[in-house]
């Protein structure tokens, strides 16, 4: 029996659900099996996905609180549930790349799958609506959504989320291409890792394996048809959860 009943829904986005719950200062997040690509023009349902996701996710989050990177993680309810702290969200995604890939490809004149040395950290403007805009420094400044020091902090984090990630796939014969993180306030001021990082949010590829297409292990197998998209994230989650202690679970 876990102590906390659901609350109403607070928000649903493209591939989780979050509840308010009868703690004011727990919520949970349900993690479905939708599959949306290219502001949800492309949608799927994928059986299994959530799961992966939820597992992956908290075994990542639980990593990177042993590594010192706070998080708005407090554990698992079976298998879609994740049980966080409720923060309020910069509405700024912050991507790191390694390894050039995506969207950096079709706006500049960078060959995919050039090394990014030091990683290139961008910084788009969350807004579905909008198509998640790129960020210059000035753009933010005028948004007026965080303060030197905040985005200061935004960067650190995101840089040591990468620091922690990037060997720690690799030593599991998985490449971090990029990712996007999301973070968020707490009620006490403190900016924390929230959101998810799964394949979903991530670009891996499998260093055992040559083959351009083969080797993905995110969700560019959806987005580009590839087939196999939940046998690559059982593939992931196999691998993670072979390097790591069984996450907690929220009581
Ligand atoms: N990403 C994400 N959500 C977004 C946009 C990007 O999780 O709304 C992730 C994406 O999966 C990849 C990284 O951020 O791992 C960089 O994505 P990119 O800017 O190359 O955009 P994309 O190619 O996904 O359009």
């Amino acid at each position: 029996m876990t102590s906390y009943s659901l609350g109403p829904l607070l928000h649903e986005g493209k591939a989780k659900r979050v509840f308010q719950t009868d703690q004011s200062d727990l919520v949970a997040v349900e993690f479905k099996d939708d599959a949306t690509a290219f502001n949800a023009l492309k949608k799927a349902q994928l059986a299994g996905k959530g799961a992966l996701n939820c597992r992956i996710s908290a075994l990542l989050f639980e990593l990177l609180e042993r590594q010192g990177v706070p998080t708005h993680y407090l554990g698992i309810d079976g298998s879609n549930w994740m049980l966080v702290r409720p923060v309020q969200i910069v509405p700024v995604e912050v991507v790191i790349r390694n390894v050039a890939a995506g969207s950096l490809c079709k706006q500049l004149p960078i060959a995919a799958g050039a090394a990014m040395e030091p990683p290139l950290l961008d910084l788009y403007y969350k807004d579905d609506s909008l198509g998640d805009p790129f960020l210059s420094e000035a753009r933010l400044e005028r948004l007026g959504l965080l303060t030197p020091e905040q985005r200061q902090r935004l960067e650190e984090l995101a840089r040591q989320v990468n620091g922690v990630l990037r060997p720690f796939f690799a030593s599991l014969e998985m490449e971090l291409v990029d990712f996007k993180i999301e973070l968020g306030f707490s009620a006490s001021g403190e900016l924390l890792l929230a959101d998810e990082i799964s394949p979903d949010t991530c670009r891996l590829w499998n260093t055992q394996v040559a083959d351009a297409s083969e080797r993905i292990l995110d969700k560019d197998r959806f987005r580009q048809d590839l087939g196999g998209v939940v046998e690559a994230y059982g593939e992931v989650c196999k691998r993670v959860q072979g390097a790591c202690p069984e996450p907690r679970t929220y009581r």
